[in-house]
């Protein structure tokens, strides 16, 4: 019996799989310090967790509507409305889903014909090095993944002639992604407004149905003075944005699997019944005492995200003034979520004390945990640029950046 291609061909998540990795060394004993998970190090807000209990003592146990009840809804809007300024937004825009990894998924799900009549395969661009899930659910959803490559010197941000010259008619989407995981890099307006202009010139000729993924799973962890801004506020694309959000990373709240996707309009309400027809076959909704805990966070909780928010300021600035000093790493300046992308090919080509070679991030990201106990995650599956790289994730103490600094820097030492 043989199991699909198209899951056989799926590699697992490498962020999961290594931070699996290191909790399984530190329930061994070992003083692991991770620096691999994407997950805050922060308790959820009290006020959060007690909308959920106080659910569960009204007996809020049954199941929910599909995209999320209405006052959920109309919470989620009034935010993307009022922070985001995306115009023409309602309840019947949105939809609630396990996580903004399913509201993605649902997304290009609803989006890409898999067999389309003319034979050629669905594309979408994906700027890279990207978040390790995104090119998956593509390719899951029966499309190509056409990468647009950035670079360090670029800040990791795609230009507007390189989009220019990646469309064709076959485009169906681009996934953009500000703040950036893995980069720490975001977009500002100018560069979004002439990404967007790209976009509404190439929707008006060669590609009529082409959409933006917007992913601002990030939005509040803004770490410089360049403002979050959506694409989707922008006149010229409004219509063909879907706005990802969810309350994973601001909000401390990764295992309350929480997200939304949003896309006004005529076509944002026929996208959202389509996301929710496609939930109704497979999860059905979020947990339905999550829901008041979800208008809670958000319209609530704007003193406890600034407090994250700034610990984050200085914990970036902790990291990369550090990882900055390690002879041979390189990264740019994180100015937004909470990673640090860092260069560590001038490494390649030497050996570790006991004679390990280390020629690739994954070698490098092996040694390091082994070595000297510091998990990170090595950029090989984050598309092209990423295997020069190691993620380090700064979602954790500033005690534990030093020291997990003071160990990198004593592995590179140590490499002849
Ligand atoms: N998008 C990006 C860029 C992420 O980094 C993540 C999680 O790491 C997600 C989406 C999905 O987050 P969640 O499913 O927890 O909302």
């Amino acid at each position: 019996m043989h199991l699909s291609p198209r899951v056989t061909a799926l590699k697992p998540s490498t962020t999961l799989a290594l931070n699996t990795r290191a909790k399984a060394l530190r329930a061994e004993g070992n003083d692991v310090l991770s620096f691999a998970a994407g997950e805050p190090d922060f308790p959820t807000p009290q006020k959060i967790v007690d909308a959920a209990i106080a659910a569960l003592n009204r007996g809020e146990t049954r199941y929910a509507p599909v995209p999320g009840d209405p006052a959920t809804r109309a919470v989620i809007a009034e935010k993307l409305t009022a922070e985001n300024g995306i115009a023409g937004l309602s309840a019947d825009h949105i939809v609630v889903s396990s996580g903004g990894k399913q509201a993605l998924t649902h997304a290009l799900a609803a989006l890409i014909d898999p067999c389309p009549a003319h034979g050629t395969p669905d594309q979408v661009l994906i700027p890279v090095p990207a978040w390790v899930s995104y090119a998956p659910m593509v390719r899951l959803a029966g499309a190509q993944v056409v990468e647009l490559p950035t670079t360090p010197q670029m800040d990791y941000k795609i230009t507007p002639d390189q989009l220019r010259t990646a469309l064709s008619p076959r485009t169906k989407a681009l996934i953009l992604n500000s703040p950036s995981n893995p980069c720490g890099t975001m977009y500002d307006e100018e560069e979004l407004r002439a990404l967007a202009q790209v976009i509404a010139d190439a929707a008006r000729t060669t590609c009529p149905d082409l959409c933006i993924i917007t992913d601002e799973l990030y939005e509040k962890i803004v770490l410089s003075d360049i403002a979050h801004v959506s694409i989707g506020s922008f006149d010229e694309v409004a219509s063909r944005s879907i706005t990802v959000g969810g309350l994973s990373k601001a909000y401390a709240m990764t295992g309350w699997r929480v997200g939304y996707l949003a896309c006004p309009g005529e076509f944002g309400a026929s996208l959202a019944s389509a996301a929710a027809k496609l939930q109704s076959q497979s999860t059905t909704s979020i947990a339905t005492f999550i829901l008041p805990a979800v208008r809670t966070a958000l319209t609530e909780c704007a003193a406890d995200v600034e407090r994250m928010r700034v610990a984050f300021v200085e914990r970036g600035q902790a990291i990369y003034s550090r990882i900055s000093a390690i002879p041979g790493i390189a990264c740019p300046k994180p100015t937004g979520a909470f990673y640090v992308f860092a260069d560590i090919s001038s490494h390649f080509g030497k050996t570790t004390p006991n004679g390990v070679a280390i020629n690739s991030a994954a070698d490098f990201a092996e040694a390091l945990l082994i070595d000297h106990l510091v998990a990170c995650i090595p950029g090989e599956d984050f598309g092209a640029g990423g295997e020069n790289c190691c993620r380090f994730t700064f979602a954790c103490s500033i005690g534990q950046i030093r020291d997990g600094m003071d160990r990198l820097g004593a592995f590179v030492a140590s490499l002849r």
